[in-house]
């Protein structure tokens, strides 16, 4: 039977006031699921990692329902700094201390193809995801230029990335800050409009045949036989394969990967135009994340608005946020004095323990693929991919994250845990800022 069509507002929780929500192009309301579906394929989740899943599963002529609780993009892919670079919310070298060389640069690799299909489904696809502006700066806050070359180079010949290195005066021309030591400047990540994006994304799986419901929060699964059946408040879809890619946001739909998950809040405000001001801070068009573990990223829109990202707690809503996120801008640039937020707001990621995605087979016909945490801008559509690939092509190449499996990520005290790093982290940044003198 084909689902009738009803307008998706009725139940979907509205974007969250954001810089991607005050600008996002009109995204077509799509339908509530409200009668009984059939398809091959069921993804749950309409962040990026549901999308990237639906749309290469579309691109390989799949028939393909995705269910969304609210509208596409309304969790972090559409709310988060817009940063698109490759790697993953664990760093490379501690992915070769689990896997080995081989497989790390694998895993990498997949990361740097993901940010090509990027570029390229732009481009295919027309979505306008502007502005988008090349160029990703790390600003070292630790003296240590000769480790910092020596890694780029390497970071270099084995991937060619094209990373350049930035002596301490460059940086100085670049940012008016004491705070930043060297650089290292990634001239082909870039910055754009998340929602902007992942709703290109739906559109063009959409195009592909996807069928894609808002308003449509998945409540109850059975998993058991041959042909699954999903249920939302008003409807169901019996699918012969499930993709869940519900991240922070999941609940406690399904009691291993709910229990796997750790959501993590974390915030971004947007300044005002700051105009000739900016000048007195930041010379360049280029996203910027310093090195600490728990870091600052920001970038500036070419109308001189600052998009400010950074912070990491265990609540999820927390009061005098913009005035927080101002204070922050401030301990980098004091010259920013009086500049005042249009609008600061939360997101929840969703952490694994290991801080790697977490992309695999449940049972037969039973697929998962979330956790990508505080970088999953590039590696949703890597997962996306693999998983696609996975269903569409039997391609075994989501096996190499089986190493980084769900594990238990704390229950209830699974947030507190994590602000307890956060604090732990900050720690460790101040020790290594002192030794680094
Ligand atoms: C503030 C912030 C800033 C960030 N900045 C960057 C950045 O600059 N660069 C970068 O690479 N990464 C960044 N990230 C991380 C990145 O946004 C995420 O890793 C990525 O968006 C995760 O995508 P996802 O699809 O797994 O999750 P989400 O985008 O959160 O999507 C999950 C979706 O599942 C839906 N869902 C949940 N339960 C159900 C259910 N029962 N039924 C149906 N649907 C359901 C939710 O409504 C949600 O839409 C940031 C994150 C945040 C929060």
């Amino acid at each position: 039977m084909v689902p009738t069509m009803k307008n998706a507002t009725t139940s979907a929780a509205p974007y969250v006031d954001s810089y991607y929500s005050r600008s996002v192009k009109a995204p077509p309301s799509r339908p509530v699921l409200d009668a009984d579906a059939e398809c091959d394929i069921c993804v749950i989740g309409g962040g990026m990692a549901g999308l990237a899943t639906a749309l290469g599963l579309a691109e390989r002529g799949r028939d393909v329902v995705l269910l969304e609780a609210n509208r596409v993009g309304w969790g972090a892919s559409g709310r988060n700094g817009g940063f698109v670079s490759g790697g993953y919310s664990l760093g490379l070298e501690e992915i070769e201390a689990r896997v080995g060389r081989a497989d790390a640069s694998a895993l990498f690799q997949l990361t740097l193809d993901a940010l090509e299909l990027i570029k390229d489904r732009i481009n295919r696809y027309e979505i306008d995801a502007g502005p988008m502006r090349p160029g990703i700066m790390k600003a070292s806050w630790f003296a240590n230029a000769d480790g910092m070359k020596a890694n780029t180079d390497v970071m270099n010949e084995r991937f060619d990335l094209g990373l350049e290195f930035q002596s301490r005066e460059q940086m100085r021309e670049l940012y008016r800050t004491e705070r930043y030591h060297e650089g290292v400047l990634n001239p082909t990540a870039f910055q754009f409009h998340s929602l902007n994006f992942t709703n290109g994304i739906a559109d063009a799986a959409e195009a592909g045949g996807a069928r894609i419901f808002e308003g449509s929060a998945v409540t109850h699964m059975d998993l058991t036989r041959d042909l699954k059946r999903i249920d939302t408040a008003k409807g169901s879809v019996s699918a012969n394969q499930v993709v869940i890619c519900c991240s922070g946001y999941i609940g406690h739909l399904h009691p291993k990967l709910s229990r796997a998950t750790l959501p993590v809040g974390t915030y971004v405000v947007l300044t005002e135009p700051l105009g000739e001001r900016l000048q007195d801070a930041i010379r360049t068009p280029y996203g910027t994340s310093d090195s600490r573990i728990a870091n600052d990223y920001y970038r500036a829109l070419p109308d001189t608005r600052l998009l400010w990202g950074g912070r990491v707690s265990s609540n999820l809503s927390p009061r005098d946020l913009e005035k927080k996120m101002i204070g922050d801008i401030l301990r980098i640039y004091p010259q920013l004095e009086g500049i005042r937020a249009e609008v600061a707001w939360p997101g929840t990621m969703g952490y694994s323990v290991h801080k790697m995605p977490q992309i695999g087979r449940l049972s037969d016909g039973v697929w998962f693929n979330q956790g990508y945490g505080g970088h999953g801008m590039c590696a949703t559509t890597a997962g996306g991919e693999v998983v696609a690939k996975a269903i569409a092509e039997s391609d075994e190449t989501y096996k190499l994250f089986a190493p980084f499996g769900l594990d238990f990520a704390g229950g209830p005290l699974g947030p507190l845990i994590a602000q307890c790093a956060y604090w732990g982290f900050q720690l460790q940044d101040l020790w290594s800022a002192w030794r680094s003198k």
